[in-house]
């Protein structure tokens, strides 16, 4: 399943505050529509309401691929805390995923996910 949440973002050009929806976590089996927008950076972006510029919401991202059994981390911010791991470790065993969710590569740029995504692909 594919999961997004409401975050409150600041325009980095014009400092303007607003409410911006973003994936947090992407299954391509069940959408596939949206593996084109990570390939092709359409994927998190937002239009700020005031000045109308797009930015990139930097935000730790799972990309999911059931079919293929493999999953790519983002973390944008680095590595995740141990708590982040800890709770991962459970939602992921939870829903029956934990062998290779857990355990899926992790990529610190948006540039080094997509490619760690046709990597994973050509593997499995
Ligand atoms: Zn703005």
């Amino acid at each position: 399943m594919s999961r997004s949440i409401e975050v409150n973002i600041l325009c980095p050009y014009c400092g303007f505050g607003q409410v911006v929806s973003v994936y947090t976590s992407v299954n391509v089996t069940i959408d596939p529509e949206l593996k084109e927008k990570i390939l092709t950076d359409n994927i998190n972006n937002f239009v700020c309401s005031d000045c109308r510029k797009t930015s990139f919401v930097s935000i730790n991202l799972i990309y999911h691929d059931m079919k293929r059994k493999f999953a790519v981390w983002f973390c944008p911010q680095g590595d995740m805390s141990e708590e982040e791991k800890e709770a991962l470790k459970k939602v992921a065993y939870s829903i029956g995923l934990g062998h290779y969710l857990y355990n899926a590569p992790k990529a610190y740029t948006w540039e080094e996910f997509k490619n760690k995504i046709i990597e994973c692909e050509k593997e499995n």
